[in-house]
């Protein structure tokens, strides 16, 4: 009844939520704008660097952009964001290495009346979370998933199709939403039985790539093809990620055995030239340069005092509350569409010609 009253009175905005209120403060348009990012893991982690770095300056901001090491990338990450909140950044954007493991860096920097943007990976167990941005992850497994029944279905027309999984890092919450969206539109045809998983691996636990490397992949692919494959045929493969992808095109091209369908993410550049020759049979373009586009829209709109755009708030469940997101549509691309769905990428457009 309290609430209903005062929002009966003065202008409205001031009966808003508590993000609303302090986002309204803003800060001076020349602050410290803090990116820590994870290992290069992928092509997108390095554009995106380079798209923060010139993005920010050109918006005025000082931007400070850091990747975590390749090898202690947890405890990297997390001494460059206590960093960043120490020299005063007043919004840190954060691609998380760890989901779980920055809570306490988070805490800190929210104290200190820092603004924490989750850019691609969200961050887990923590209230101190204000923004998610993000390709909308659980559509690009469905997008995945849709594609490996299309392109063995295009091969051969009826199953029983015998296919592997393959899942992300397990410290990045995305790889468990990319799997459940493949999943979801996987799992009714290996129920009837139309799809079979020959190795009977079907767990997370059994399919993940820790840290996404690409050997992690091609050792695990080489494994299934010693104990699976001796006489069977693979007609297709779930992979994650582009990087995977190849690594797992290049175990079975090293058994000898025929190209089964391989999906992919990212539109890595060596992945699209293989989509083109007709190896690798998709990829999903996630357009880095519209993530780091809406991610500094969101800073410029703290720093003028109003509450940046989001466009889902019940999706992303983080375990302690459920972040305002903004969701970028993810594309599907095969030989198929690839020449249109990079006609306006200068970098790869040229590889489709
Ligand atoms: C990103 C993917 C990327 C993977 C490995 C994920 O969090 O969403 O685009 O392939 O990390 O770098």
């Amino acid at each position: 009844a309290a609430m209903l009253a005062l929002a009966g009175c003065g202008s409205g905005r001031d009966g808003d939520s508590d993000t609303k209120g302090e986002a309204a403060k803003g800060f001076a348009a020349n602050s410290l704008i803090g990116v820590a990012l994870p290992a290069k893991t992928s092509e997108n982690w390095v554009l995106a660097g380079e798209l923060f770095t010139n993005g920010l300056k050109e918006a005025g901001f000082e931007g400070n952009v850091q990747y975590a090491g390749a090898s202690t990338t947890v405890a990297d990450q997390q001494a460059q964001i206590t960093s960043m909140v120490t020299k005063g950044a007043k919004v840190i954007v954060i691609g998380a290495t760890d989901a779980a493991q920055l809570s306490t860096q988070v805490a800190a920097a929210h104290a200190a009346g820092v603004k924490v943007i989750a850019y691609d990976r969200l961050i887990t167990n923590t209230p101190d979370l204000d923004y998610y941005v993000a390709f909308d992850n659980f559509k690009v497994g469905q997008l995945q998933g849709q594609a490996l029944l299309d392109g063995m279905k295009a091969k051969k027309p009826n199953g029983p199709y015998n296919i592997e999984l393959f899942s992300g890092s397990p410290d990045d919450n995305n790889a468990g939403v990319f799997f459940d969206g493949a999943m979801s539109v996987l799992k009714p045809e290996i129920d009837k039985g139309n799809v079979v998983v020959a190795s009977g691996q079907k767990e997370v636990k059994q399919t993940a790539i820790q840290g996404w490397k690409a050997e992690g992949a091609q050792a695990r692919m080489d494994q299934l093809l010693t104990s699976t494959y001796g006489s069977k045929e693979l007609d297709g493969v779930l992979s994650p990620n582009d990087t995977l992808a190849r690594a797992i095109l290049t175990s079975v091209k090293g058994a000898g055995k025929p190209t089964p369908v391989v999906t992919g993410q990212d539109s890595e550049v060596e992945s699209v030239k293989s989509i083109v020759a007709g190896e690798q049979y998709m990829t999903i373009n996630k357009d880095t340069r519209n993530l780091v586009k809406e991610t500094i829209n969101m800073v410029k709109a703290l720093q003028a005092g109003n509450a940046p755009q989001v466009n889902d708030t019940k999706s992303y469940n983080n375990g302690s509350k459920v972040v305002d997101t903004f969701l970028l549509p993810p594309v599907a691309v095969t030989k198929a569409n690839v020449v249109e769905a990079y006609a306006n990428d200068p970098k790869l457009a040229p590889l489709t010609k």
